[in-house]
């Protein structure tokens, strides 16, 4: 083979959409569990995160990274780091609370704090957003119209999976532009095939690799998070003296996110040899003009027409 040849096909690989929810799995699942010190840094976020760094480096691979403000507050010198490497910095809202569980004033108020605090640890004010657990659904429309006023241009919190209650009916599965009242917001869902989640989580840890493989097309939104990419088992640290309820709970919560966990490295590596993996501002202008020309409105029902 000629290296001319190889420089075209390597260039012409399709793109995938790679975003990271930057969170610490630590300090929410203490919370979860009501332990008093839940809002303390853990020290395992500083080895999953440089561990995902160094494998995104290795794939030559962008991301956008979801900061989420009340981890950014914790650790600046990581996120710093992050965008010193390349990787889009975005929002993933401050407290990660659900946005169907908030008022329209209270998720304003945390998007917006989030946002200062990226800002402020990056220099960078974020343009994408994405909702903690993919929580916009049918009941929270009003949140597209906060985060276009807010100036984001994109959100990414649609994933078309049966775990999300009351989802958005009739998603796409590319992007797509969502017509509002003054404005439109750039929809970057994460990948389904069918009725399949595939584009990350436990989906992606447990389904067979040819599978997600199979679904996956250009622009397909792959979504991961640090712990993901940590080297020793995830634990939740207890007091000594804790119920033996929450100590199963603790148990539980760790065995269901360790399942399939060292496969998504392993599985990243493969896809990015047919795929180049790019943050998504190094896409939108591809996508403008590949999906621009048409707008979905969302009905008073909830679905996208
Ligand atoms: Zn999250």
């Amino acid at each position: 083979m000629q290296a001319g040849t190889t420089v075209v096909a390597v260039s012409a690989r399709p793109a995938l959409l790679l975003s990271i929810d930057f969170e610490d799995w630590h300090q929410l699942v203490h919370r979860r569990l009501g332990l008093p010190d839940w809002d303390r840094p853990y020290e395992a976020l500083e080895r999953e995160t440089h561990a995902l760094l160094d494998l995104l480096d290795e794939l030559r691979a962008s991301a956008t990274f979801f900061l989420l403000g009340m981890t950014v507050a914790h650790h600046r010198e990581l996120v710093t780091e992050i965008v010193r490497r390349g990787h889009e910095p975005a929002c993933h809202g401050y407290a990660h609370a659900r946005v169907y569980e908030q008022t329209p004033e209270e998720f304003r108020a945390d998007v917006v704090r989030a946002a200062e605090v990226v800002e402020e640890a990056t220099g960078r004010r974020p343009i994408a957003y994405r909702a903690p657990a993919f929580s916009i659904n049918r009941r929270t429309p009003w949140a597209y119209d906060v985060l276009a006023e807010l100036g984001f241009r994109c959100d990414s919190s649609q994933y078309d999976s049966p775990r999300i209650p009351d989802r958005i009916g009739a998603m796409p599965d590319q992007p797509y532009r969502l017509e509002l009242a003054d404005t439109d917001l750039w929809e970057f869902p994460v990948a389904t095939w069918g009725p399949l989640p595939i584009g990350g989580g436990s989906y992606w840890r447990l389904l067979p690799a040819r599978m997600i493989e199979a679904g996956l097309r250009e622009f397909a939104v792959l979504y991961f998070h640090p712990y993901e990419f940590d080297s020793q088992p995830l634990r939740a640290e207890l007091p000594p003296k804790v119920t033996r309820q929450l100590r199963l709970t603790a148990a539980r919560l760790g065995t269901w996110r360790n399942a399939g966990r060292a496969l998504v490295a392993s599985r990243l590596r493969r896809v990015a040899r047919t795929y180049r993996l790019v943050s998504y501002d190094q896409a939108y202008d591809d996508i403008h003009r590949l999906y621009g020309a048409r707008t979905r409105a969302l009905s008073p029902e909830g679905v996208l027409v």
